[in-house]
């Protein structure tokens, strides 16, 4: 899942883009409104996680223009200012959930996933297809009722694909999915992790479509 973390607070911001890359996410992180506009026009997110007081641009403005140009993505608004006045603007600007600082990192990554899970309208917190069951949260991975082991990456890369059975990801969706920015990329990545999740899978698991991309077949 690859998340935009808008923050200005340096200590905040590393703290929160390492917890959360631990997790398993991918994070790219920038520290105004400004940036943040640009990074939400040029890539697309799974999540955005937002400061409310920022340089450049006020969070609240950040927010309010990712609806009126239909962003979908789910926000999740970090913040100090706690008052419940500013809490109710904040969702009904359009914000998915809210935290307030200082908070836990694993009770974010929880709201994270459990946001992400109610736009995809999956109220289970664990995705299945076929006979394979992914959970997010823990990591765990179940295929035909045995135990599959799979790095993050791996992960990553098959969880992007069943999210959406019969939908074609490029190697560049893919890349997006499990890199943020300043990871350095390999550049045959991608066909490492199929072809080690066609190891453990089977072959059919994932079909490559030529000259588009890889899919898992609607099931
Ligand atoms: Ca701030």
């Amino acid at each position: 899942m690859r998340l935009l973390l808008v923050e200005d607070d340096r200590m905040i911001g590393e703290s929160v883009q390492k917890g959360l890359r631990l997790d398993g996410f991918s994070v790219d992180w920038v520290q105004d409104g400004s940036s943040a506009e640009l990074a939400l026009e040029t890539e697309r997110y799974d999540c955005v996680l937002l400061d409310l007081g920022l340089p450049k641009k006020d969070g609240m403005d950040v927010l309010r223009g990712m609806r009126s140009v239909r962003n979908p993505a789910p926000v999740v608004v970090i913040t100090a200012r706690d008052a419940v006045p500013d809490r109710i603007k904040g969702l009904d600007a359009g914000a998915d959930d809210y935290v307030v600082k200082p908070f836990d990192l694993d009770e974010l990554a929880a709201r994270v996933r459990a946001v992400v899970r109610r736009r995809e309208g999956r109220a289970e917190p664990v995705i299945e297809y076929l006979e394979l069951a992914l959970n997010p949260a823990t990591h765990e991975a179940t295929y035909r009722e045995q135990p599959l082991a799979l790095s993050a990456r791996e992960f990553a890369v098959l969880e992007a694909l069943v999210s959406r059975p019969g939908a074609i990801l490029s190697r560049a969706q893919l890349e997006e999915r499990i890199y943020g920015w300043g990871e350095e990329i390999e550049s045959n990545a991608v066909e490492v992790f199929i072809h080690s999740l066609r190891r453990k899978l089977g072959a059919e698991f994932i079909r490559t479509v030529r000259g588009a991309g890889y899919m898992v077949p609607k099931g």
